[in-house]
């Protein structure tokens, strides 16, 4: 059903029941385009039109009905928001523990574990139940994320059948709670670094754990502060006096409500947000562990005690069990995108009720979708979260492919993990400008903590951080294009990594990287000379990849440039890679806007003709010139952009705002987030959550 202006009718064009609308009703047509909005509507564009149920259904894409039962369960449980505002936080810890098990009993939770263990054998599934989860409280879907993802994906990835059989079962159907133990309050990001060891022991057939020094205890565990029964604990596997890198180990922590001798636990305490997640600090004093506890899958030690693994290179072994455990990255970036959906959605549903100013009719007020303001802060923000979504599309298929054997092959594995990495950053810091945003755009009503932002803010900022801290994971995404993920990539530490770069001519990194080869089709699409960016159409999805391309191609060489001069000048390679992060880090950024954009333009040119994909069309323009606008300085001082045709892009950005102002509604109802997660009765009215 084609949509139209819904914003005072009792049912949306899903089908859904809408709030009645706190506000007066606009006059008739008024809230379709708004009178601002149609006073500068363009007359030479059709408008848009956007069937929502159609929409949604492609949103959802091949795991809609998975999402629809998450859906169902979200809005089941919705009184959990107000719990979150309501109950002191330690009971609030077990409502979520109690939602956890609940949850875990449906099934919905474990999608990504095998069938003969209780799960539902589809990745991919999993990865989309957990996306439409975080359209709810995100201290349960954090709860899950690490019973499920870090807990039950270490136990599933790093372990063997004789860890499936003890674990599986139990923590599938949440009767067995546990906690991924790795960061240390002395080491977060260098994992490598980390301080616990476990010690063979040949004469019990043991390993010994211990916190080897104060900053080698576990921080920020999920779990640990409260109900983990078990941990996966990394530690320096020691065996005959040598250390062979971090490995992993199950260590019971508790026995009932009874933390078990020679282990402490201290809560970490408030937090910013997610304080329905108990999170806590452990200490291992000599605890002993059988030899089975290693999980086993890529290193062990024999009956005779000797230390054994197939990958012989310490680096590469590290990297690759790491490589195993990336769906809590991808997870967590698809949580950032669904986060920003709820915030739009709120802020738009408030934009076309809310009402300020006389400004083009004296008999009322204008409502706020209708400035032009308004429409530039939402709307980029709003076509950028379809980007990402598009983006989280293809990695969830990626990741679907490699992790269920279909794809094999090791490139496309690295491939897979830098592009997780590049997503998430991106993705988490999406969420949290989109929520500050959407939060402003809902004035003082949005700072109410009923109104949904105050938890939207609180629990969502971590998310740049946990999981890999973006700027660190940035990195990882610049090492691999410089690299070109050559199989050696997983050898090579920082210093190792600058001197292979520097090691190489410039023009040999390029022609290594796939972005050479996608520079290449730039000239068959665009004229020639320094003219082609003036003479391009300002709508061409050509004319957008270009740009991007150009972009990613010279800030990886402006790197390798960089790294090169400085290591053939005698600089430490650390010092001089220190000194570059900046353009490490703006290369990277690059490069991942530019697969989203590529993710983005791939799918509506796979649409038939048809309103859907004209209005994605226009979402998809909108994006690509935010995201060059965005850099405008940076293409400017490149010689890609004159200040007229900058000045263009500014203008035309407005003309798509216009143009997407009638749709927005339906835009973010497409989200298909259940009435009960919006829980925001000032800005979108009773919800019934
Ligand atoms: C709420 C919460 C839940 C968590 N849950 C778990 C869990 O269940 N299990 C678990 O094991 N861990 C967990 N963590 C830990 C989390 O993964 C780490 O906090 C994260 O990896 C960052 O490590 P760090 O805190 O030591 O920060 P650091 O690594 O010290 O980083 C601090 C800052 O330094 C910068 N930085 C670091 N290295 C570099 C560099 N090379 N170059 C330039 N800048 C750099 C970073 O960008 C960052 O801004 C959790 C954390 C939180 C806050």
């Amino acid at each position: 059903m084609a949509s139209q202006p819904t914003e005072t009718t009792a049912e949306d064009s899903a089908g859904r029941d809408l709030p009645s609308d706190p506000t007066p009703a606009p006059a008739e047509g008024d809230a379709a385009t708004g009178s601002l909005g149609e006073a500068a509507a363009e007359e030479s564009y059709p408008p848009l039109v956007v069937d929502v149920a159609a929409l949604e259904e492609l949103l959802d894409g091949r795991y809609r009905d998975v999402r629809n039962l998450v859906r169902e369960g979200l809005a089941d449980h919705a009184s959990v928001l107000e719990a979150a505002e309501r109950l002191p936080y330690e009971q609030f810890r077990e409502r979520v523990k109690d939602v956890l098990v609940e949850l875990a009993a449906t099934g919905n939770a474990s999608l990504g574990f095998p069938k003969e263990y209780g799960g539902g054998g589809d990745v991919g599934a999993s990865i989309a139940a957990f996306e439409t989860l975080a359209y709810g409280d995100l201290s349960v879907l954090v709860k899950v994320g690490v019973q499920f993802g870090l807990f039950g994906g270490a136990i599933l990835h790093l372990g063997t059948e004789r860890h499936h059989e003890e674990y599986l079962g139990p923590l599938v159907n949440g009767e067995l709670l546990g906690c991924f133990a790795m960061t240390e309050t002395g080491h977060g990001s260098n994992v490598q670094a980390l301080g616990t060891t476990a010690t063979y022991d040949p004469g019990t057939d043991e390993f010994v754990i211990e916190t080897s020094e104060p900053g080698a205890s576990k921080d920020y565990i999920g779990n640990a502060a409260r109900h983990a029964q078990v941990a996966v604990v990394f530690a320096q596997l020691v065996v005959k006096d040598v250390t062979h890198g971090v490995h992993a180990f199950v260590v019971p922590l508790r026995s009932g409500d009874q933390v078990l001798p020679g282990i402490r636990i201290e809560d970490d305490g408030l937090k910013m947000g997610l304080n329905g997640v108990d999170n806590g600090r452990i200490w291992f004093d000599g605890v002993r562990v059988p030899r089975d506890a290693l999980l086993n899958q890529f290193a062990d030690v024999t009956d005779d005690g000797d230390y054994v693994s197939e990958i012989e290179n310490p680096n590469r072994r590290f990297f690759t069990m790491l490589g195993t455990l990336i769906q809590g990255r991808v997870c967590v970036g698809a949580a950032g995108v669904s986060a920003s959906k709820v915030a739009l959605d709120l802020a738009v549903e408030y934009g076309l009720r809310r009402r300020q100013f006389e400004a083009t009719n004296e008999e009322q007020e204008e409502l706020l979708l209708d400035y032009g303001l308004h429409q530039r802060r939402l709307f980029p923000l709003l076509a950028r979260t379809y980007a990402l979504h598009f983006a989280q599309e293809v990695m969830t298929d990626r990741l679907h492919e490699v992790f269920s054997g279909q794809v094999t092959d090791e490139a496309s594995r690295r491939l897979l993990e830098s592009r997780a990495a590049g997503t998430k950053a991106l993705a988490t810091w999406h969420a949290t400008r989109t929520i500050q945003e959407c939060r402003e755009a809902c004035g003082g009503a949005g700072y109410l903590a009923v109104n949904r932002f105050a938890a939207l803010k609180a629990d969502t900022d971590v998310f740049t951080t946990f999981e890999g801290d973006n700027h660190v994971l940035l990195q990882l995404v610049a090492k691999g294009l410089l690299t070109d993920y050559a199989s050696d990539f997983a050898d090579l530490d920082q210093f190792g990594m600058v001197r292979f770069v520097a090691g190489l001519a410039v023009e040999t990194v390029l022609e290594k990287t796939a972005v050479h080869k996608l520079v290449e089709r730039i000239k068959d699409v665009l004229p020639g000379g320094d003219a082609w960016s003036e003479d391009a159409g300002l709508l061409d999805p050509e004319y957008h990849l270009a740009m991007l391309r150009f972009r990613e191609e010279h800030s990886l060489a402006g790197v390798a440039r960089r790294l090169k001069n400085g290591v053939d000048s005698g600089l430490n390679p650390g010092l001089v890679f220190s000194q570059v992060q900046d353009h490490v880090i703006h290369a990277a950024r690059a490069h991942v806007e530019r697969l989203v954009l590529e993710a983005f333009v791939d799918k509506v040119q796979a649409l038939p003709e048809g309103e859907l994909r004209s209005a994605l069309n226009v979402i998809c323009d909108l994006h690509a010139l935010s995201t060059i606008e965005a850099d405008r300085a940076w293409f400017m001082e490149h010689g890609r952009l004159s200040s007229q045709r900058s000045k263009a892009i500014s203008r035309e950005i407005g003309v798509l705002c216009r143009r997407v102002r009638p749709v927005a509604g339906e835009l973010v109802r497409a989200f298909g987030i259940p009435r009960e997660m919006l829980r925001a009765p000032q800005l979108v009215g009773p919800t019934g959550g």
